[in-house]
């Protein structure tokens, strides 16, 4: 073989090893960084109220929540090499300030997604995603995303709200804001919609400041409903999360900002 066949050879074969690399890791993982919450959890990130997270190892890569200052929220993608670009859907859970804060410094950056969020919460957030040049996509009932990922729909009376849930080979993940419609509630229309038994629930489970009876009784209907991991954070509130912590032993991930949790596809 001349030295040229040689080279092209050579050539062939790293393209080859890249691409199948990079295929391996989207198609057998899926990785979720919480990238804005109020519990720290790396050193040198800022953590601030409010919660966001990047999935990936999806179809497509989605934003969950925006966290509550843009500035925060792209700081820390950036301390965590995330690039902003890489996201192509944007899911707001609810309307308040500290999950769509960081919306518009977001779209601001990177306009080329589609912006998933609540009907009832839409007119106050459509003009920050249209202006921008962004996709807004209205959201009631539940609704498949991409393959394998569903939104709850909307869920409560008092404050709308949404989950995000991923259907994975080892059962449910379940993402939530703050929960405010209940999180067990949250976890059961996951179930009825996903038809899988819940592998893991992680987010806002708002219980700041519930008594220890109220966490007990969520504690024993988690177990009822079979979730088998947890890594709740935000809203939860420090004694609920030691609660957790505590019952699900080897299942509690610690979440805060900058936890990296990887998933069998
Ligand atoms: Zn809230
Ligand atoms: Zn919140």
């Amino acid at each position: 073989m001349s030295r040229f066949g040689i080279l092209c050879l050579c050539i062939m074969l790293l393209a080859f090893n890249g691409n199948l690399a990079g295929e391996v890791a989207s198609v057998d993982s899926i990785t979720i960084t919480t990238v804005y919450d109020n519990n720290p959890f790396v050193e040198g990130l800022v953590s601030s109220w409010g919660f966001a997270c990047v999935v990936q190892g999806l179809e497509r890569t989605i934003l969950f929540d925006t966290g509550g200052d843009g500035g925060v929220l792209l700081a820390n993608m950036e301390q965590l090499a995330l690039d902003p670009q890489i996201v192509q859907i944007v899911i707001l859970s609810h309307l308040h300030g500290d999950h769509t804060g960081g919306l518009a410094d977001f779209l601001q950056v990177n306009p080329e997604v589609t912006v998933y969020m609540l009907e009832s919460f839409a007119e106050h957030l459509e003009k920050d995603v249209t202006e921008r040049g962004a996709q807004l996509v209205t959201v009631k009932e539940p609704v498949e995303i991409c393959q394998g990922v569903f939104l709850t729909g909307e869920m409560g009376t008092a404050i709308s709200e949404q989950a995000l849930v991923l259907k994975t080979s080892q059962g449910l993940v379940i993402i939530t804001g703050c929960a405010h419609p209940g999180i067990v509630d949250m976890v059961k229309k996951s179930q009825e919609i996903g038809k899988l038994p819940p592998c893991l629930v992680m987010g806002g489970f708002h219980l700041l400041g519930a008594s220890r009876p109220k966490v007990r009784e969520i504690l024993s209907q988690f177990r009822e409903l079979g979730v088998a991991k947890v890594s709740p954070c935000h809203c939860t509130g420090s004694e609920a999360i030691s609660m957790f912590a505590e019952t699900y032993g080897q299942g509690y991930i610690q979440n805060g900002t900058g936890r990296v949790i990887t998933l069998e596809r």
